[in-house]
């Protein structure tokens, strides 16, 4: 069993910015330190004890991929007795995907043979633009203020802006319309303050999703807008099927149920001429067709 019992090398574990963990060799948390517990919302006393595959963390890779069962970085490092890095999304607390740079290295013991590993994960939220962008919304009151995200009239400002440059310089930028799928159920269902926490999670999932040169709105209800620089058709679905895949795997519970949804994605490339009505209308139409071919789909054009 690895431990950390002194106080001063917990004081130090303490005080990291990074989030540290230990784990045995089943993979059974033995330790969690104060950033882990402000970068997941998990406090220690909720994940000592627990597999880190049991259903907590649950990281994915960049493609949305779960890691718990197959090539999981702890695991590996202890199997091939080396230190690995890996960026990876790990689900918070509340539910939403946070993206982190993981650090696992094997333990051994005096004898030199393997006992267990930690694992190091750092913050990897494009936080300082992040921050910069939101400030100055706030001050244009284009902010929506149940997701944090720019509103419509943000995201109408972003288009025409990006249509200009568009006209001038001949680059192109990609457009994903988003509409979260039987919404009203989840409001019948568990009510509207849940569905309100569905919001938020699938917004943040959507920020945390892309680069800090693209922006995500939400343009009403439960639809969202994401404006994804220098696109082509390739990297578009490339880029909405990640999306897609990590709202399908955010979900938080509600009174022991587990809540999760799914988006269904219209997605085009903008072309010369096209104005703000037009470019909505067709990326809109195409969200459209993904609803009807079954929901928890792309349709890209
Ligand atoms: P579909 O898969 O066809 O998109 O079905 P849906 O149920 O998502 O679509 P519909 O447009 O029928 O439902 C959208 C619902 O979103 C209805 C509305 O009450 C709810 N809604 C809109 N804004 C908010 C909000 O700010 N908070 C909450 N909780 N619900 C909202
Ligand atoms: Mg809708
Ligand atoms: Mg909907």
């Amino acid at each position: 069993m690895i431990s950390v019992k002194e106080d001063f090398y917990k004081n130090i574990l303490d005080n990291l910015y990074d989030g540290v963990y230990l784990v045995d060799l089943d993979r059974r948390i033995t330790y969690w330190n104060k950033s882990a517990e402000s970068l997941t919302g998990y406090r220690s006393s909720d994940i000592v004890g627990r597999y880190c595959w049991d259903n907590i963390l649950m990281h994915v890779d960049l493609e949305g991929d779960s890691l718990c069962q197959g090539p999981c970085p702890l695991l590996r490092s202890m199997k091939e007795e080396r230190m690995l890095e890996q960026e990876v999304y790990l689900r918070h607390k509340n539910g939403h995907r946070t993206p982190v740079l993981v650090r696992a290295s094997p333990l051994r013991d005096a004898r030199g043979q393997v006992i267990g590993a930690v694992e190091i994960f750092s913050d990897n939220t494009p936080r300082i633009t992040l921050a910069q962008q939101v400030k100055e919304l706030q001050k244009l009151a284009l902010l929506d203020p149940l997701t944090g995200l720019g509103n419509r009239r943000y995201a109408e400002l972003t288009m025409h802006a990006k249509l200009e440059e568009r006209r001038r310089y001949d680059s192109r930028f990609g457009v994903l319309f988003l509409d979260i799928d039987f919404f009203k159920k989840i409001n019948d269902t568990y009510g509207h303050e849940t569905g309100d926490r569905v919001l938020q999670m699938v917004a943040k999932t959507l920020q945390n999703g892309i680069r800090s040169s693209d922006t995500v709105g939400r343009w009403g209800g439960e639809e969202f807008i994401a404006f994804i620089a220098h696109a082509d058709d390739w990297a578009l679905s490339s880029l909405a099927n990640k999306l897609r895949r990590l709202v399908e795997k955010s979900n938080f519970y509600a009174e022991q149920q587990l809540i999760n949804v799914t988006v269904s994605i219209g997605a085009t490339v903008s072309k010369m001429g096209d104005t703000v009505e037009e470019l909505v209308r067709r990326a809109d139409q195409l969200m459209y067709k993904a609803k009807l071919s079954g929901r928890n789909r792309l349709v890209i054009d």
